[in-house]
């Protein structure tokens, strides 16, 4: 690793991928996401032995949206264990993010956790454990990204609460079958606040560096997840990380990845590093163009992906 020059290879990826923008679409389907400028791009990677490159709008704090699953994920699997397995599955749905087509079938029990019905199950299960959730969620973020000043959005979430129909009857969908505990508007608002965490691509590759570490933070040493749980959050990603287009990503870049519809993608190289991009414009899957490009490059450039 020490004889990649990671600074030039991020410097040049970007320059190369911005001329991708104006080819996509920023996600419009949450009004105050659709204000966001979209010529942005930022990379920066986190080494685990505690170096960090930037390159770009790196430190611009940005809509999280789908990254937050992850974090909320890895809360309530870290106190939950293996109950969790009764409450959603992990296996790919091959369908949209937001997709209800499979839960009737599969009696209310989402495919995984990285899709919004999987999401708000585990922010169901948090719910159950916690008399704050909005707080705990971000002293956990804080703590991972080592930045105190990571809060919500409050008008991105009040935002998604005005138009998040689909998300609502996710939600009822699942009570219905009993795979929902609590309140749904509670469900649903701390949902919207964990989507509506702004964070940087610096704060998210720190904050995924557990991930690349066996589960534990370098910043600080604390055991967030055992090792064979870090193992699965990251073969999760793998598989159900980017939606419809995990197969695409896995193929592009072979890595564990996590995008949100803010632009944001994250990925991991166990024992190396994490690596974010973020950029607005989305290809149609909800992915972001430039993201899943400058992550192809990047592997194919250093030669370092898990296979
Ligand atoms: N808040 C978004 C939603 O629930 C998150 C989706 C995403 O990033 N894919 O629709």
């Amino acid at each position: 690793m020490n004889n990649i020059d990671f600074q030039t290879c991020i410097e040049e990826i970007l320059n190369e991928t911005r001329g991708l923008i104006g080819k996509g679409r920023v996600a419009d389907y949450i009004p105050a996401l659709a204000e966001v400028d979209p010529n942005q791009v930022g990379i920066a990677v986190q080494t685990l032995d505690g170096q960090t490159f930037q390159a770009g709008d790196a430190l611009v704090p940005f809509s999280i949206q789908s990254i937050s699953k992850v974090f909320v994920f890895s809360m309530v699997f870290r106190a939950w264990g293996d109950r969790l397995w009764s409450r959603m599955g992990r296996e790919p749905s091959g369908n949209s993010f937001n997709s209800l087509v499979q839960l009737e079938h599969e009696n209310g029990i989402p495919r995984n956790p990285f899709i919004n019905a999987g999401a708000l199950v585990s922010t169901d299960c948090l719910l159950s454990i916690s008399k704050n959730p909005l707080k705990d969620i971000l002293s956990y973020v804080r703590g991972l990204a080592g930045n105190s000043k990571i809060s919500y959005d409050s008008v991105v979430a009040n935002s998604e609460r005005e138009t998040g129909y689909r998300n609502a009857a996710l939600v009822n969908f699942m009570k219905s079958f009993g795979n929902i505990e609590n309140d749904v508007e509670a469900v649903l608002n701390a949902y919207f606040h964990q989507c509506g965490l702004m964070m940087s691509c610096v704060d998210l590759a720190r904050a995924f560096s557990f991930l690349a570490n066996g589960g534990i933070n370098p910043l600080n040493g604390e055991q967030i997840l055992t090792q064979s749980q870090a193992k699965r959050v990251n073969a999760m990603m793998q598989t159900c990380g980017l939606y419809n287009e995990s197969g695409e990503f896995a193929f592009c870049t072979g890595l564990p990845g996590k995008s949100g519809v803010g632009g944001g993608i994250v990925a991991v190289v166990p024992k190396m590093f994490s690596i974010c991009v973020w950029s607005p414009e989305l290809n149609r899957h909800g992915n972001s163009l430039v993201g899943m490009k400058a992550l192809e490059l990047f592997t194919t450039r250093t030669g370092i992906s898990i296979f």
